[in-house]
């Protein structure tokens, strides 16, 4: 061979991995582990978060050759889907989407249980967020009548929250002018007056929240509250009372805590995605969980032991590896190990 040849094959073999961005096992001597996680619009708190995970991770590039990047999303339901699938790794998803999909429902119902799915920890808790254009009219979910207002995109979480919300409340979608287009579009829809209300699942303080008080049109966060909201959260294991921090969105026409219901954020993979991948991913974010919880406000609230709560899906082997490592399995229902 000459040596013309003798140097290219290598250099080519490499730059074929990296454009295929195919899994490398870590610590194997090989070129870089490519990492994709999806996350949600970029006013969100997913966007933020998949960017947490990947800077986290990516500073020990030396140690475990690995690298997190982030892609923006149609959220929740279109990050399982594409974890199960392979395109993506790794994805931000709700709690209640996670438990649909390992059951089979919703979504999931003709294609069943979601077996190849995985956890690997929760995050921030997220609220169904109802925020109205202030003229509208609207008090509470029965105003929604007859309204402009968007549900979600398909391929989101919140549109199965939002329509639980409205069903719940004795609303159906045709009672209202129903919108299905992405929660980044909705401030800006609201502020020319094309919408009079949007739905968002969400952790606080976000952009999009932020983005949607601070315009001419002044909006408020409408309350989810009464015994409609007791029995949807009664008939559903996934859902618990929450509140939306008013007092986050100083420009909001009401302020204060506002109540609503909510699921949480949780970081998920595929069986196929290597341990020494999973492992590596869940020791940096619990081993630097002080630096972890400074890079985003919604990160305030959380403990190592919320962080195992709220799971449906067992968790991946190189997580399970790592929370008995750290002695944190005592958190963790047995069932997921
Ligand atoms: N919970 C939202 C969804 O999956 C995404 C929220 C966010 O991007 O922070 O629909």
């Amino acid at each position: 061979m000459k040596l013309a040849s003798k140097l290219f094959f290598p250099v080519l073999f490499s730059l074929l991995l990296a454009l295929t961005g195919c899994e490398t096992d870590t610590g194997s001597g090989g070129g870089p582990t490519y990492v994709t996680i999806g996350t949600g619009g970029v006013t969100g708190v997913y966007y933020p978060t998949g960017g947490a995970i990947s800077r986290i991770v990516n500073k020990k590039f030396d140690q475990y050759k690995i690298k997190a990047t982030v892609e923006s999303t149609g959220g929740s339901v279109y990050n399982i889907n594409a974890v199960l699938n392979g395109d993506l790794q790794f994805g931000v998803a709700q709690s209640d989407r996670q438990y649909q999909a390992i059951n089979g429902e919703k979504e999931w119902k003709e294609k069943g249980p979601q077996k190849d799915l995985r956890s690997v920890f929760s995050i921030h808790p997220e609220s169904i967020t109802l925020i109205a254009a202030a003229e509208a009219g609207i008090n509470g979910i029965k105003d929604l009548k007859d309204k402009r207002v968007n549900l979600g995109n398909p391929g989101s979480g919140q549109l199965g929250n939002s329509q639980d919300a409205i069903t719940a409340f004795g609303l159906a979608e045709g009672d209202l002018k129903a919108e299905y287009v992405k929660a980044v579009e909705a401030p800006g829809l609201i502020q020319d007056e094309r919408l009079d209300a949007f739905f968002y699942t969400v952790g606080h303080p976000n952009g999009n929240i932020k983005e949607a008080t601070s315009g001419r049109i002044k909006v408020k966060i409408v309350p989810i509250e009464g015994a409609e909201l007791d029995a949807l959260i009664k008939k559903f294991p996934y859902y618990a009372k929450s509140v939306v921090p008013g007092s986050m969105y100083p420009n909001a026409a009401n302020s204060g805590d506002v109540p609503s219901f909510g699921v949480k954020a949780t970081f998920v993979t595929s069986i196929k995605v290597s341990e020494d991948i999973v492992y590596a991913i869940t020791k940096e974010i619990f081993d630097n969980f002080e630096d972890f919880k400074k890079l985003h406000p919604a990160y305030q609230v959380l403990t190592k032991e919320s962080m195992l709560k709220g799971l449906s899906a067992p968790l991946h082997p190189g997580a399970v590896k790592y929370y008995k490592e750290a002695g944190l399995t005592q958190y963790i229902d047995p069932s997921l190990l």
